[in-house]
């Protein structure tokens, strides 16, 4: 047991220190992108052995053809333990236009933006300032408790913003060590800077690609207009026809699996300050698309959605060219929700598509990829616990939010190891993460660790 009044007084006291600790890794210019900085990568994977050792986590580094990953593997001595997962990268994007930053990228200066005291360097907020909230949360716990309350894996990789090839190799390498009750991942915002957020879901991601051929060649209009069927006219029609007039996809059994998100948390996003002229003016909309009678929120967390990202074919050049054409082409792709099973979808697009195809024209598809959406259960005793912590911190309970777009790390850990991921942070949409000036307030980082704190506590 130990006394979290006192971690938190401590974590409070030692503000200047910490920040101090975050600018020192902050100065590594570990950019996975450029092959240059490989040996930076290297520095900063040391540094945050270095960092775990030094209260005792043993860290070690692996290393594969990319840059390392650094792995913790700590046992706690308490009986009938958790074991929690931690994942976080120490990688940063690029820094150009360097000429767009007001201080050099890998110095990073204390500041104040609109009244809030921050520190701006790449890879403030995404990830080297949210991956020490929750390392820097472990040593106050472990200095005054002796050990941690669980088992705990870290697990901390350098090539997030590349591709992240090292780790599915890792993860398979050391699948055995790996299993464990519950992951938590600190890559996130807050809804705004004073409503922190857990993520409850990510969209899936389905791809396709298809070829429309009509006749065996281009035609002249003059002498085959009329006979010919024309493929960029059925393809046309194909696409218009998936959406009916209320913004629904009319695929057949494409809501299979879609859940409805309970009221809850319907209600907690009818509580968020948001307004949503302002929104649809900052994408140059006037009025949103979609389903009717469903919020932006649903929109773009919780319902799934069939889009057409190119459509090509014909003639495009200058001038006019009285051509049939003999092929249409277009590429779309699917946001998937909830249990949205992908490759029934893909089969029942295929199916529609040859359904609409006039006799003797044919289809060609070539490029379906897919993965599935993933949604946690915000009533476990993790999502609750991490609440009524992050509740306790901030004065208010977090929001769940959606995720319109996947993390693939998060799928790795559901499809390899089973396991759901807590997913919290500090960042804010003003972090301008992959822009020039990042920042992190300082807020979010000394609350962010006092947080984890608050989270940890909750296993003794
Ligand atoms: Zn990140």
């Amino acid at each position: 047991m130990f006394n979290i009044a006192k971690v938190l007084a401590d974590i409070e006291a030692d503000s200047d220190q910490n920040i101090d600790l975050l600018a020192d890794l902050l100065k590594i210019k570990s950019i996975s992108t450029i092959p240059d900085y490989a040996d930076e990568c290297y520095q900063a994977a040391g540094w945050l052995k270095a960092f775990l050792d030094s209260f005792g986590m043993d860290a070690i580094i692996y290393e594969s053809e990319g840059h390392p990953i650094v792995f913790s593997n700590y046992q706690t001595s308490r009986p009938e333990a958790k074991t929690i997962l931690f994942y976080g990268h120490y990688d940063v994007q690029p820094v150009d236009p360097v000429s767009l930053w007001d201080s050099d990228p890998f110095d990073p200066v204390l500041s104040s933006i609109d009244n809030e005291p921050c520190i701006i360097a790449r890879g403030a907020s995404d990830d080297k300032g949210q991956l020490l909230t929750f390392l820097i949360a472990l040593k106050y716990i472990k200095d005054e408790a002796g050990e941690l309350p669980f088992s705990l894996k870290i697990i901390l990789e350098g090539e997030e913003e590349c591709g992240s090839k090292t780790l599915p190799i890792f993860l398979e390498d050391y699948k055995d060590k790996l299993s464990a009750d519950i992951a938590y991942v600190c890559d996130t915002g807050m809804w705004d800077k004073d409503t922190p957020a857990i993520t409850r879901s990510l969209r899936g991601l389905l791809s396709e690609e298809f070829k429309i051929i009509g006749p065996d060649r281009d035609l002249h209009s003059g002498e085959f207009g009329g006979v010919a069927w024309n493929p960029i006219r059925i393809i046309t029609k194909i696409l218009s026809d998936v959406y009916d007039d209320e913004g629904k996809v009319t695929i057949p059994n494409f809501y299979d699996g879609v859940n409805e998100v309970n009221e809850n948390i319907i209600n907690s996003w009818k509580k968020l300050t948001f307004n949503e002229a302002e929104y649809l003016n900052k994408i140059g909309q006037k009025s949103s698309s979609g389903e009717t009678g469903r919020s932006i929120f649903e929109k773009t967390w919780s319902r799934p959605t069939f889009e057409i990202n190119g459509i090509f074919g014909g003639y495009t050049d200058e001038g006019t060219k009285t051509v049939i054409p003999s092929e249409a082409n277009a590429k779309i792709t699917c946001r998937l929700v909830g249990n949205q099973d992908p490759e029934k979808i893909l089969e029942n697009i295929h199916k529609y598509i040859k359904s609409s195809l006039p006799d003797g024209v044919q289809v060609i598809f070539d490029g379906a990829d897919h993965c599935r959406a993933i949604e946690f259960d915000t009533d476990s005793y993790y999502f609750q616990s991490a609440s009524e912590a992050i509740e306790e911190e901030w004065g208010v309970s977090p929001v769940f939010t959606g995720g319109g777009g996947s993390i693939p790390v998060v799928e790795a850990f559901k499809t390899l190891l089973n396991m759901d991921t807590v997913l919290i942070g500090f960042a804010l949409d003003d972090d301008r993460i992959h822009s020039p000036n990042e920042k992190y307030n300082i807020s979010s980082y000394v609350k962010g660790i006092k947080t984890w704190a608050r989270v940890i506590a909750k296993y003794q």
